[in-house]
């Protein structure tokens, strides 16, 4: 899949949508979810044009997986949600129900989130 420029994100980045901001650095832009699903829903997203976590996980420089996993780790210690507890995730493709086509992980936290998922058998 070839990176949309149109998509939400990319409009983020580039200012043209507003975003209540959490973090920048050269590499890492978060931000939080619209509709946040816990107290915590921070969406953390790499500046470069990644469609996907494939896409990222091929085709990122050393320095921006870098700067993008320590990212993470620190706005959930700056959240507090480091010793509670809390959920980082991915969607990807249709399976994954991935929505916006530029690569970001779900940082949530400060409740308890339940199981991962429901079971198959369910
Ligand atoms: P996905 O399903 O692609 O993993 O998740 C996309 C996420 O982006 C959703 O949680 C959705 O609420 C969030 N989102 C969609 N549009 C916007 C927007 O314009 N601003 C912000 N801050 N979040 C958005």
């Amino acid at each position: 899949m070839s990176y949309d420029d149109s998509n939400i994100f990319a409009r983020i980045l580039r200012g043209e949508i507003p975003c209540r901001k959490v973090f920048e650095d050269d590499h890492v832009l978060a931000f939080e979810d619209i509709r946040p699903l816990a107290p915590t829903h921070v969406l953390v997203i790499p500046k470069g044009r990644y469609v996907s976590a494939q896409d990222f996980s091929e085709t990122a420089s050393e320095a921006e997986i870098v700067a993008f996993v320590r990212a993470v780790g620190r706005i959930a210690r700056e959240r507090g949600i480091d010793a509670s507890g809390h959920r980082i995730l991915a969607n990807h493709g249709a399976d994954g129900r991935q929505e916006v086509p530029h690569f970001h992980l779900h940082l949530v936290g400060g409740r308890d989130l339940g199981r991962m998922l429901p079971s198959a058998r369910e």
